[in-house]
């Protein structure tokens, strides 16, 4: 099996990486490589470096690019998903699933009835976030934006070619019926445990947002926060091959 690892800097064929760090210590101490092991590189701009380990020291993994494939993993429509900070792990939860999604960015926002405060734990998010893209063998980590207010929120709607809010208040348009013909950049927006309020409700959508229902029952934020983006993946087409 191939192991996938993050490395800061672009390479060409026949250059040398030096890799430090938590990946170092995941190919040295963790997983116990040897120098001529085969490791796949990738240094996050949708490349793969197919390399081989010449050295190994107590800082540092050295390997040569044998050669370079663009597996063009990426989606053509780039998605965002906002969501209202939800309770516990589950934001780490979505980090992971998000990614196996083809999801672009996530970015965490403050809600009238969210609990969970949003908290900005960068490196802990990142980390989860490779490992995430290593599991799938994505080329790219997805960025997870810093927490942002409501405000914030409603000011960056207008920057997508489509805004899809999921709100459990909507009783009429539905998520089938929306066209995403010439949509480049889309976003979804997902309340947490405690759902919106209806003043919220209403100034997304005069901002721009689309609401829509998901049916008769009521998804918990983390399901909706994953079901939402997988269907708009599938009716772009990118669970197509
Ligand atoms: N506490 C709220 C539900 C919140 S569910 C209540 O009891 O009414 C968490 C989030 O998932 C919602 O804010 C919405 O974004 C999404 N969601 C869950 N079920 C939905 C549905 N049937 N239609 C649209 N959005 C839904």
């Amino acid at each position: 099996m191939k192991r996938y690892f993050f490395v800061e800097n672009k390479a060409n064929v026949g250059d040398t990486i030096r890799i430090e760090g938590q990946e170092h210590t995941h190919i040295s101490r963790v997983l116990r490589l040897q120098v001529g092991d085969e490791i796949v590189c990738l240094p996050n701009d949708e490349s793969t470096l197919n390399t081989k380990i010449i050295a190994i020291d107590k800082n540092s993994t050295t390997v040569v690019v044998e050669s370079i494939e663009y597996p063009n993993q990426e989606t053509k429509t780039s998605l965002t998903v906002y969501v209202a900070m939800p309770k516990g792990d589950k934001f780490e939860f979505l980090i992971t699933k998000l990614t196996e999604l083809g999801v672009k960015r996530i970015v965490p926002f403050e809600s009238q009835y969210s609990i969970a405060k949003p908290l900005d734990k960068k490196d802990r998010y990142l980390t989860i976030a490779r490992e995430a893209c290593k599991q799938c063998r994505r080329t790219k980590i997805i960025e997870v934006g810093s927490p942002i207010s409501f405000d914030e929120l409603l000011s960056q709607i207008p920057s997508f070619d489509k805004v899809i809010f999921a709100s459990e208040l909507e009783r009429n348009n539905a998520l089938s019926d929306v066209s995403f013909d010439n949509a480049n950049n889309v976003a979804v927006i997902v309340g947490s445990e405690g759902g919106f309020s209806e003043e919220e409700a209403d100034k997304i959508i005069a901002s721009g947002g689309l609401s829509v229902t998901l049916g008769n029952r009521i998804l918990r934020a983390e399901t909706a926060g994953i079901v939402v983006p997988a269907i708009i993946q599938f009716l772009l087409g990118e669970f197509d091959i």
